[in-house]
């Protein structure tokens, strides 16, 4: 059995498509849930239904937007 003595780092940003750009709006939060430190809402995608993950009201929901990169599918917060 493995016993973390610390927090995993984050892993490296996934690549971005060509179009695709991250907000520069440090994350606090994603509706009251923890941010992995380094994680940025993913922008010109579509429009986000939610104005920052701040107030997001879909903390569960997820979807793909390219092989390696999971985004919140109402604000677009990157949750790989
Ligand atoms: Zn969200």
């Amino acid at each position: 059995m493995i016993t973390l003595t610390k927090a995993p780092e984050p892993g490296p940003a996934p690549a971005l498509r060509a179009g695709m750009s991250y907000r520069p709006a440090t994350v606090a939060h994603h509706n009251g849930e923890p941010v992995h430190p380094g994680r940025y809402v993913i922008e010109g995608v579509r429009r986000w239904a939610a104005a920052s993950p701040e107030v997001c009201p879909d903390v569960d929901g997820s979807e793909w937007l390219t092989d390696e990169l999971l985004v919140c599918p109402t604000c677009g917060l990157d949750c790989t």
